[in-house]
């Protein structure tokens, strides 16, 4: 081959080999024999952008103890080396752009071989699997949190039980029976946070394509709840006021799930305020092909510091809840929010203690609902 050819081949295979390497979703960097940068890929130039790259060490762009002791390991031993890191948000390659709090990243380094390129020594590969992180810690977290939720009332039970059998509480039949009220109550508990997990399994599976997605009157999925709730409301003397949710209202989605969305905002009002004079407004509205609707209620509210939490998995702004008459899992609010976003929609919340705390929905309804309007409004009629 001559020279010209050679030279023309080589400058045809380096562009290939320039695209392959932008082609790539992980950042690649390649240092020379003196650990400066001499080459990056389109993805690391988007990862540390707006900072120099060329000529630096990449000590200096993701200054973590454990990558500047991969790099001298590597280059002194001469091994690859692979490693799961996890970051402080300040301490992120994304610099400024990191908004997710800790972050992970896969983290390769190997040698190079003198003729792989006539400057690179060391390849640095990066892949960022904080998506990934965050929703093994979510798992994490809620298997420790339903274990330790559900231990609690089964060592109650538990302990009652050995009363029973090892202390002749038997033969005290008034004991027993209270005994057996304590653990009927406790056993209820744990029946409660088995189907509020099985709920939002249910929610966060596959099954949540299953989703029904079909106009329903929105006015008698209110009324089925108030009646399901009804005792508690007779009893604490509230007054429910639904003027908002006229029998035009209409939704497209799941009438299951949205009758268990209601049922945990009505309940939750009701359950934190059992002293009279609660006041519970329910409105619904549908404008521009979103439907906005709102559960408000005028007792104690939740604190502004707990606001931010209150969507989380077993979060209770009461954390003495094993003792608190309250019943409660801390799932409720978790299903509503996981129900709602399995719509299209968002929820968010609003609290003045004493004057209104509001939950407010909103969800996409869909283009045909004026024409639905007039189809379920005849049929209603
Ligand atoms: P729980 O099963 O304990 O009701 P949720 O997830 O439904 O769990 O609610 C979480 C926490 O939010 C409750 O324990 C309660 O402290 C607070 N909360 C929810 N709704 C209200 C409300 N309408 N008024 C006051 N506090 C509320």
């Amino acid at each position: 081959m001559s020279p010209e050819n050679l030279d023309a081949y080589s400058q045809i295979f380096t562009t290939a080999c320039d695209a392959l390497l932008d082609g790539l979703t992980d950042a690649l960097l390649l240092c020379d024999e003196h650990g400066a940068i001499c080459y990056a890929n389109v993805a690391a130039k988007e990862m540390f952008v707006g900072r120099e790259l060329m000529g630096r060490v990449p000590q200096d762009l993701f200054p973590d103890s454990r990558f500047m002791q991969m790099i001298e390991t590597c280059r002194s031993s001469g091994t690859s080396i692979s490693k799961r890191l996890v970051l402080p948000q300040q301490l992120s390659p994304l610099g400024a752009k990191e908004h997710r709090g800790d972050n992970c990243w896969l983290v390769e380094l190997a040698m190079l071989p003198a003729q792989a390129h006539p400057m690179a020594r060391l390849r640095i590969m990066l892949r960022d699997l904080t998506a990934e992180h965050q929703s093994e810690q979510v798992r994490k977290d809620f298997v420790a949190n339903a274990s330790h939720e559900l231990r609690t009332p089964l060592a109650i039970i538990q302990g009652y039980l050995e009363n029973l059998l090892e202390n002749g509480g038997l033969r005290d039949v008034t004991q027993a029976q209270r005994f057996l009220h304590i653990m009927d109550k406790h056993t209820e508990r744990v029946v409660r946070i088995i189907d509020d997990m099985l709920m939002i399994s249910r929610l966060e599976s596959g099954e949540v394509a299953l989703l029904r997605q079909e106009p329903f009157d929105f006015h008698s999925c209110v009324n089925d709840v108030i009646e399901r709730l009804e005792h508690m409301i007779h009893s604490q003397q509230a007054i429910i006021n639904t003027d908002g949710v006229d029998k035009k209202t209409v939704i497209n989605g799941d009438r299951f799930y949205w009758t268990q969305v209601m049922f945990n905002l009505v309940e939750n009002a009701l359950k934190q305020n059992p002293k009279t004079g609660l006041v519970i407004t329910l409105s619904a509205s549908v404008t521009d092909g979103i439907a906005t609707i709102a559960v408000a209620d005028n007792g104690i509210g939740i604190p502004l510091a707990h606001l931010p939490f209150i969507f989380k998995r077993f979060y209770r702004v009461d954390t003495n809840h094993t003792n608190s008459s309250i019943k409660g899992t801390g799932l409720g609010l978790s299903i509503v929010k996981r129900a709602i976003e399995a719509h299209g929609g968002d929820i968010s919340v609003t609290s003045a203690p004493r004057r209104e705390t509001k939950f407010t929905i909103v969800v996409p309804a869909w283009k045909a609902i004026s024409f639905l309007d007039e189809v379920i409004n005849r049929r209603i009629q």
